[in-house]
């Protein structure tokens, strides 16, 4: 395994002298040096074959000694000098003060074969100077979901942090679980993830909050040269205004990724959201099962639904005004920031449209079509429809069907409940008319089944298999954890011999925990 260790984080920005790891505010540095704990006895549970890629390791490699050993956490190579950020964040809409990296330690960057720099991360290596009371640990639970579903993102085609490695370390953690509220060890994990930028809006948020402008400069700079080098080269007047109007439009688009997937975030909280737009943070995330705006896996947010389904979008907008906030102090315009937002709105309005008349297999964007596919969200929020298998299932109806072909027959499997005859009526009479428009626009039923059925995914990360992938492993079996992996490259393709893995959630799981509800304990 031959990796080379760069760091331009380290290189370009100043750290926290403090050497020690004791939990500490710390002030006037973006990071602190840190070590990740060593580790009893490392076992690999899973590795991505595609992220190994990125740094140009081959499978034999992610089987070998040395790799287990350092992306346990227990082998630091040379050019490594492992750091923990620092950042803050606002949480359910309050500012929380100094939050940093409370459990990942930054390994460096590696600069691979095509010259693209990956930063490497341990998520559950230990604590940290940011570990506050927490032990900076993770438990095989929450890594497994984050392992296997960083890597389902990528091949569903959303930027996101990605997954390189799944490791069981051996100790066991002690966490209040939800099941009964009752502490119980868990079996300890560390997940290895990559980014080309784990830069948070917290980052900045955090100096502007201790008044530390010239820090905050330098970490844009940083941003720009690391990430961004079309805007950082020409040393332009407006190069901040522009690069926060990119960060606009990145966020909007992985919203409307988000909303198009059913994929419910948990907790966007402005520590969550990257810079570069890419989904980061997997904790109590969740997929949409029967489709509904306020539905929301994390418990924690049970009463508000300030993380709901349906406010995302809203959301991500609050946050934006966050990190406007944060450079204001660079900027000294709030006109000019308040300008550059709508760039958010703007983004995320006509992509969204675009988007949702893709899942209809519709080519425009009507007034009247968007009429008719709103009417059908509201049925499917009104009838507990599986939003996933609703619009696999749309893709085969044609303008020329007998009409005869009932909703509740065509759609049976997406059904969670059976519903009466008087209501049927509705969910018929929105096929009628969708059948009217199909074929009023003279589509060819091919094609347009094979561009819808590249916009609905038919395998989503369901959240009752995350469970009994967990249940599995916890009992030494990776069997469905693989399988998971693998069906999961191909989300779009039908893949007929998995459609089992593609099913509605099955009975058991409806109120079962870690199925549909889940907290931030992790
Ligand atoms: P999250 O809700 O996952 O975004 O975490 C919020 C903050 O808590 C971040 O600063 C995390 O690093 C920190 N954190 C979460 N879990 C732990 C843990 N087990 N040990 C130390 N810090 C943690
Ligand atoms: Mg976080
Ligand atoms: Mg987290």
């Amino acid at each position: 395994m031959n990796l080379v260790f760069t760091n331009r984080f380290v290189h370009d920005l100043p750290g926290d002298p403090d050497l020690t790891n004791e939990r500490r505010q710390v002030s006037g540095a973006c990071y602190s040096f840190v070590a990740p704990t060593p580790v009893s006895s490392p076992q690999l549970l899973g590795f991505s074959p595609e992220a190994a890629a990125l740094l140009d390791l081959t499978e034999e490699d992610c089987r070998s000694e040395a790799f287990l050993q350092v992306f346990s956490g227990n082998t630091v190579l040379p050019g490594m000098q492992p750091f923990a950020m620092r950042y803050g964040g606002h949480q359910f809409g309050s500012w929380a003060g100094q939050l940093g990296d409370g459990r990942a330690i930054n390994l460096g960057e590696v600069i691979n074969r095509q010259g693209q720099r990956w930063t490497l991360q341990l998520k559950g290596a230990g604590p940290t100077p940011y570990s506050r009371s927490a032990d900076g640990l993770a438990v095989l639970r929450s890594s497994l979901r984050e392992f296997l579903c960083s890597e389902a993102m990528y091949h569903l085609g959303i930027p996101t942090t990605r997954a390189l490695s799944l490791i069981a370390t051996g100790e066991q953690v002690l966490r209040d679980m939800f099941y009964d509220g009752h502490p119980r060890l868990e079996p300890g994990a560390i997940v290895c993830r990559l980014a080309p930028s784990f830069v948070r809006f917290g980052n900045f948020e955090i100096h502007t909050a201790h008044g530390e402008t010239s820090l905050l400069q330098k970490l844009l700079d940083h941003t720009l040269a690391a990430g961004f080098p079309e805007l950082s080269e020409k040393q332009e007047r407006d190069r901040y205004l522009r690069w926060f109007g990119d960060v606009c439009r990145r966020t909007a688009e992985l919203m409307v990724h988000w909303m198009r997937v059913g994929f419910v975030h948990g907790v966007m909280n402005t520590d969550n959201m990257s810079v570069l737009g890419l989904t980061i943070d997997y904790g109590p995330y969740g997929w949409l099962e029967a489709y509904d705006p306020l539905w929301t896996p994390n418990t924690t947010d049970a009463q508000g639904r300030r993380y709901c389904y349906g406010n995302q979008p809203r959301i991500a907008l609050w946050n934006l005004v966050q990190l406007a906030n944060a450079i204001y102090p660079l900027i000294g315009s709030a006109e000019a920031l308040q300008e550059t937002l709508g760039e958010y709105q703007r983004t995320f309005q006509t992509t969204w449209q675009q988007t949702l008349a893709a899942k209809f297999g519709l080519p425009s964007a009507k007034e009247e079509d968007f009429r008719l596919m709103e009417r059908m969200l509201d049925l499917m929020r009104l009838h507990e429809i599986d939003m996933t298998i609703f619009f696999r299932r749309l893709a085969g109806v044609t303008g020329d069907d007998d009409d005869n072909q009932r909703f509740c027959s065509l759609f049976a499997d997406a059904l969670y409940h059976s519903i009466p005859a008087s209501e049927q009526t509705a969910l018929d009479d929105w096929l009628g008319a969708y059948r009217r428009r199909l074929n009023s626009y003279r589509l060819a039923p091919l094609q347009r089944r094979h561009q819808m059925n590249r916009t609905n995914p038919k395998y989503v990360f369901r959240n009752y298999l995350a469970q009994l992938a967990i249940e599995q492993v916890e009992q030494g079996n990776t069997a469905l954890l693989t399988e998971l992996l693998d069906v999961l490259r191909h989300p779009y393709d039908d893949q007929p011999d998995r459609s089992h893995l593609a099913a509605r959630r099955p009975e058991w799981a409806r109120n079962r925990a870690g199925c549909s509800m889940l907290s931030c304990s992790s």
